[in-house]
């Protein structure tokens, strides 16, 4: 039984929203709080098995934060506003005396920069309060980190090597557009790309690396490394791995207008005046682009994310490949949004019903492959996304 209040409402919120109301006999009490409360009324009007509560709130404002916490007393905060609020809505949870889960970890907003050192650093003072916080519990990081402790809990006793692999196999129909917040998915797509071999991490230029991957369901694709902040957390508690990489797939059409849109100034994180008035490019770009929410209606395709794994078991090789694919059609059908929410807000919503269900038990500061993955991965799968895995075969044609 918890009182969960969920802070954003935009395309995550609206499944976690929705995902936690179907689950209204665990979860008993919900608000939805974002910086606009009509959006929170929205998605609030369009549940009917539960009366969800609303409100508006800064999450850039500790004090703000700590006002509604004090008031209202959740017992889980789930932050699915943006990575800038992470450490407010922390340090605002541990003043409130709440515990805090998230998808995806602090950004300075003037640098795009992924570390979990920021979140970390609170570990101490979460012990101290008795008091749990849970990181980066989305699709990637969440489910990637959580099928990675399952395959070294089942399946290996050394792991060697590990691929994240990230498919959108879907169409759109737009000629552009960004499958959640243009602003954060454009920062870390162009970013430098980055992966960890032999103890360290080694720099690439953004989208250097590539190659063809075959993914199940959707056959192949040109996929791309780039640095994703789970691999931090995996070569850190999973240190007999040699090599870590992250993968993800773009197609042409997007590179060159991502090409375009770095050529010209428009993913600049830096304010320029314009008539008078600051403006930061890549956040007027976000205003002009397609809603990430209202691409659900046309999306078509799968969605295909997993891991894979190489390493020994009982003195032998072996190969693993555990992953998801998730429908877009399947997805807005059910909550009014495409594949890419679908696959973040279910994960925090099963983080939740771990927390509240006491199956997820600490007191700190934690990534989500230190919890027990079996039953975060039974659940996920009732929940909406089920998982498939196979042992020792081929992995790359796998499919
Ligand atoms: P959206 O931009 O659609 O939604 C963000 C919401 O947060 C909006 O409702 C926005 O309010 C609200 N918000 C922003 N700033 C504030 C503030 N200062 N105070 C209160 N509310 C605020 O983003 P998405 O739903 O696509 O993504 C949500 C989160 O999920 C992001 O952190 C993203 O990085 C993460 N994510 C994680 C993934 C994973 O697999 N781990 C994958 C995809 C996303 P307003 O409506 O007023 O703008």
């Amino acid at each position: 039984m918890a009182r969960i209040l969920i802070i954003g409402a935009g395309g995550v919120g609206t499944v976690v929203a929705k995902k936690v109301a179907q689950n209204h006999d665990v979860f008993t009490n919900i608000m939805l709080a974002s910086r606009t409360k009509s959006k929170c009324d929205k998605i609030a009007s369009e549940i009917k098995e539960v009366k969800i509560e609303t409100a508006q709130v800064d999450a850039d404002n500790v004090s703000e934060l700590v006002a509604l916490f004090t008031q209202w007393k959740p017992d889980l905060v789930i932050n699915v506003a943006l990575p800038y609020q992470d450490l407010t809505i922390m340090e605002a949870c541990l003043e409130a005396k709440c515990n805090y889960l998230d998808t995806a970890n602090y950004e300075p907003r003037d640098e795009a920069k992924y570390q979990y050192s920021w979140q970390w650093a609170y570990h101490d003072r979460f012990k101290e309060a008795g008091l749990m916080a849970i990181l980066g519990c989305g699709f990637d990081p969440g489910v990637t980190s959580v099928f990675t402790a399952y395959a070294a809990k089942h399946h290996f006793d050394e792991m060697h090597y590990l691929d994240i692999v990230d498919c959108n196999g879907g169409d759109h129909h737009k000629a552009f557009a960004t499958n959640f917040n243009p602003e954060i998915n454009i920062r870390e797509i162009t970013q430098k790309g980055k992966y960890y071999q032999d103890g360290e991490w080694h720099e690439t230029e953004p989208q250097e690396i590539h190659k063809t991957l075959h993914y199940p369901g959707v056959g192949p694709r040109e996929s791309y490394l780039l640095y994703h902040e789970e691999l931090e957390s995996l070569v850190k508690n999973y240190p007999t791995l040699r090599r870590a990489r992250f993968w993800m797939t773009f197609s042409e059409e997007y590179l060159t207008h991502l090409r375009v849109i770095q050529n010209i100034g428009m993913a600049g994180i830096e304010p320029i005046n314009y008539n008078g008035m600051e403006i930061v490019p890549i956040q007027f770009l976000k205003a002009v682009l397609p809603n990430p929410q209202d691409l659900g209606h046309d999306y078509t395709g799968e969605t295909s994310i997993g891991c894979r794994i190489r390493g020994i078991k009982d003195g032998k090789e072996r190969t693993y490949y555990i992953w998801n694919n998730c429908s877009h059609q399947a997805a807005y059908r059910e909550t009014g949004t495409q594949g890419v929410s679908y696959t973040t807000g279910v994960p925090a919503t099963t983080g939740a019903l771990m927390f509240a269900k006491g199956l997820w038990k600490g007191a700190g500061v934690f990534n989500v492959e230190e919890f027990d993955p079996d039953p975060f991965l039974e659940e996920l799968a009732k929940q909406g996304l089920p998982w498939h895995e196979t042992i020792d075969a081929d992995i790359e044609f796998e499919k």
